[in-house]
């Protein structure tokens, strides 16, 4: 767990680097010049953690490129104390942006190996954030309303549960479509009944899958 003046160095050139990407929030780039990317890497790949790159991690998953995480969060439009819900745990790294932003994050992963390495990483490093195994597509009705919810995973379609589970004003940020690349929709929750929706670009992530992987 050791963050080497090294380490702060590469970290400080990966965040001017994704600010000449056109990152702007600052708030998004103070949070991710905090939290040391390398320790959510296998220790093999460890000198690739402050590439502009998403690398392999447990369970045939991966860890989201920077940049994705830094769109993302931008797109949250986060203040503090904001409950959020994250769907796709994977390394834990996203949601320890999202805590040192000042958040109250909840996070569900599906793959129970990945649940228990990430769970022990975060705790380490002193991030408090509640993670759940279980399948994200039902979110935690027992923790709703949250502010903004956060899909890290592609979705195959727009789950009617996690939009229930958002306030009014509310706003979800989802990689929406199947195949390689998705468009990154942020939709805002009007009313009970009525959603806007913008897009913001093509990504790639991993399939959003149904159920717990034991
Ligand atoms: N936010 C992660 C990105 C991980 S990749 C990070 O910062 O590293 C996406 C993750 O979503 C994978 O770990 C995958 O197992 C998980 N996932 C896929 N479908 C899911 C579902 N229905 N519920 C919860 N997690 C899911």
């Amino acid at each position: 767990m050791k963050d080497s003046i090294l380490h702060k160095g590469k970290r400080k050139q990966l965040i001017e680097e994704l600010r000449s990407k056109g990152v702007r929030n600052e708030q998004v780039l103070d949070a991710m010049m905090l939290v040391p990317r390398h320790v959510f890497f296998d220790i093999a790949l460890e000198n690739h953690a402050y590439e502009d790159k998403a690398f392999p991690i447990d369970a045939g998953q991966t860890i989201s490129q920077p940049y994705t995480v830094a769109v993302q969060s931008s797109l949250l439009n986060v203040q503090k104390y904001d409950r959020i819900l994250e769907i796709g745990t994977g390394s834990g790294y996203q949601a320890a942006v999202l805590c040192r932003m000042g958040a109250q994050v909840f996070s569900i992963e599906r793959q129970k190996k990945l649940f228990f390495t990430t769970k022990n990483i975060l705790q380490k490093l002193h991030i408090h954030t509640q993670l759940f195994l279980g399948d994200g597509f039902k979110g935690l009705p027992q923790f709703a309303p949250f502010d903004k919810i956060l899909i890290t995973a592609a979705a195959p379609f727009i789950p009617r549960t996690l939009l229930n589970q958002l306030k009014i004003n509310g706003l979800l940020v989802v990689p929406y479509g199947e195949g390689n690349t998705q468009k990154m929709i942020r939709i805002t929750k009007i009313s009970e009944t009525e959603f806007e929706q913008e897009e913001h670009g093509n990504f790639s992530f991993v399939p959003m899958l149904k159920g717990i992987q034991e």
